[in-house]
C-alpha cells in the first residue's frame, strides 16, 4: 500500500523504494517467485489530473526449470510497469464493453498489489534456459548433454530403420 494523502490535486512527484514479498501462485510451474521472496521496487509517482501515475520496476529471483535440459534455476527479473491510479472511479458508461475499469485511489491509498501481480504473471518469460548455449537433453535416451558432451548413440534408432525399410518395400512394388 502507497499512500498519497498528501498527493491530492496537488501535482506533486516522489520517488519511493519498496521491498514488497511474493504472494502464492506468483508465475506457474515453469517459472514462478518463490512465496515470501522480496521484490524490490523502485517507484515514480507523479499527480495529474485524473489521479496517481505509477511507474516502476520490480527486480526479483525467479526460480524455474530449464525450457530445454530441465534443470533448476534461479533468474533475476526487472520489469517495468505503469499503470494510472484514478481519484475517482470510472462510470460504467465510460468504459467500453470489454475494456477493464482502471483502478483507483482508495483514501489516500494505492494498492498496487494486483497491478504487480498480473505485471509479473505475464512478463515472466514463457520459456527460460538456463545458459543460452544449452543444448538441453538427447532425443534418444533424454541425458542431459551439458554434463557430457561427447554423448552419443552408434546404435540407429530402431524407428528410423523401420522407416527405411517400407522405403524400400514400397519401391519395389513399383
Ligand atoms: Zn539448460
Ligand atoms: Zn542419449
Amino acid at each position: 500500500m502507497l499512500d498519497v494523502h498528501d498527493f491530492r490535486r496537488a501535482g506533486g512527484m516522489k520517488r519511493l523504494q519498496r521491498v514488497a514479498r511474493a504472494g502464492e501462485d506468483l508465475g506457474n510451474a515453469v517459472i514462478n517467485v518463490p512465496v515470501g521472496a522480496p521484490i524490490e521496487l523502485d517507484l515514480l509517482l507523479e499527480s495529474v489530473i485524473e489521479g496517481v501515475l505509477v511507474t516502476g520496476t520490480a527486480s526479483m529471483v525467479a526460480v524455474a526449470e530449464c525450457s530445454r535440459c530441465l534443470a533448476p534455476m534461479e533468474e533475476s527479473q526487472r520489469i517495468d510497469f505503469s499503470e494510472l491510479f484514478l481519484w475517482d472511479p470510472q462510470l460504467p458508461e465510460e468504459l467500453s464493453e470489454d475494456e477493464e475499469p482502471l483502478p483507483v485511489v482508495a483514501d489516500g491509498l494505492i494498492d498496487l498489489g494486483p497491478l504487480l501481480r498480473d505485471t509479473i504473471v505475464i512478463e515472466l518469460p514463457l520459456a527460460p534456459v538456463c545458459a543460452e548455449s544449452c543444448p538441453g537433453l538427447c532425443d534418444i535416451c533424454g541425458a542431459s548433454l551439458a554434463a557430457d558432451p561427447e554423448h552419443g548413440h552408434d546404435q540407429p534408432d530402431s524407428r528410423w530403420a523401420e522407416l527405411k525399410s517400407l522405403d524400400l518395400g514400397s519401391a519395389d512394388d513399383r
